[in-house]
């Protein structure tokens, strides 16, 4: 391992200078438990790590709006937990628990999720080209092993997907990230802040590097009454998606008022199409309502050899999905 300094910031303004000031390698650290890793293969050599696990964002609390406000530094499984995000944002609870092991679990916390990189292999085996770790060097994922790799908004630069479980829920939601860095504080809608890899893969998120994600707020509806996260894995736990699926319905007898879908573990970032969502409105709640949105939201997927399965997988977890959020069945 290389060396490091270190750093614990005693408030936000600490930390956001300490980021400002270095020489672009300082890193953040909460939980550790990406960054960690990444440093071990030495795809991640900061030149500073900076403490935030003191920093005042631990709280859940209720937002102005009605919606709620979750502080950077709440570990997911206190999210996942927390009555009023059991009540009120059940899809969220639901995609929290499917992900990683409880202990990781522990360790997580809100903006580490948001900012966790890849798990394409390739990624982070530096004997291998990666345009993600190295820009320019070429992706060893095309024409390699594709099986957890991108069916959506991919480039010619990267194929790789965004592997949160949680972040998929968030984007269902239309959840805002609120960061602060030099120029004061800002908010990200969810859509915006994670991007496709397109000639930029190296860089993940429209968060600059010298802001730091103080919350992430829920709005006020939380689609407790028609909803659902499918998730589909090579095993039954502690596995990231081939393909996840989040959706969220708003009923009216048998008739879709409003329809959200997120899909996970096929793209750089949790994928919606406001197409497909509008397709759902005004129609009847049925299977063949379902298919149809379902065509629709893969219509531009495109497989890379091991991993073309996804593209009907997909469209049955969507049909999946959207079958039990009308019914209000969420088995455990
Ligand atoms: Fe690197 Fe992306 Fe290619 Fe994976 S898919 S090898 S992360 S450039």
């Amino acid at each position: 391992m290389n060396a490091f300094g270190y750093v614990r910031a005693g408030d936000v303004g600490i930390a956001v200078r300490a980021l400002a000031d270095g020489d672009g390698r300082a890193r953040l650290i909460a939980g550790g438990t990406n960054l960690i890793d990444l440093m071990k293969e030495n795809v991640e050599r900061p030149s500073l790590l900076i403490d935030i696990t003191h920093l005042p964002l631990g709280a859940i609390q209720a937002a102005d709006d009605g919606g709620l406000r979750i502080g950077a530094l709440v570990s997911n499984t206190d999210v996942a937990y927390h009555p009023e995000v059991e009540r009120r944002y059940p899809l969220l609870s639901r995609a929290i628990l499917a992900g990683a092991s409880a202990q990781v679990r522990n360790m997580a916390s809100v903006g580490g999720n948001l900012m966790q990189r890849t798990r394409c292999v390739y990624f982070y085996d530096r004997a291998t080209p990666c345009n993600k770790r190295t820009p320019g060097a070429g992706c060893s994922a095309i024409g390699g092993f594709t099986r957890y790799h991108a069916i959506l908004g991919t480039s010619e630069h990267c194929i790789a997907v965004h592997p949160s479980d949680m972040c998929v829920a968030l984007a269902a939601l239309d959840a805002v990230v609120r960061v602060t860095g030099p120029g004061g504080e800002r908010a990200i809608a969810f859509e915006d802040f994670h991007r496709l890899p397109a000639d930029t893969p190296h860089i993940d998120t429209n968060k600059r590097t010298d802001e730091i994600i103080t919350a992430v707020d829920l709005p006020a509806r939380g689609f407790a009454d028609h909803y659902a996260y499918v998730k589909v894995r090579d095993r039954a736990s502690y596995a990231f998606a081939l393909v996840s699926v989040a959706a969220a319905l708003r009923i009216n007898g048998e008739t879709i008022e409003e329809g959200r879908l997120a899909l996970g573990g096929v793209a750089h970032k949790p994928w919606r199409d406001r197409a497909a969502e509008s397709a759902l409105v005004g129609q009847p709640a049925s299977r063949a309502t379902f298919e149809r949105v379902a065509d629709l939201l893969l219509r531009d997927a495109r497989g890379f050899g091991h991993n073309a399965f996804k593209i009907p997988l997909a469209k049955r977890a969507v049909i999946r999905g959207l079958e039990q959020a009308a019914k209000g069945v969420n088995p455990p």
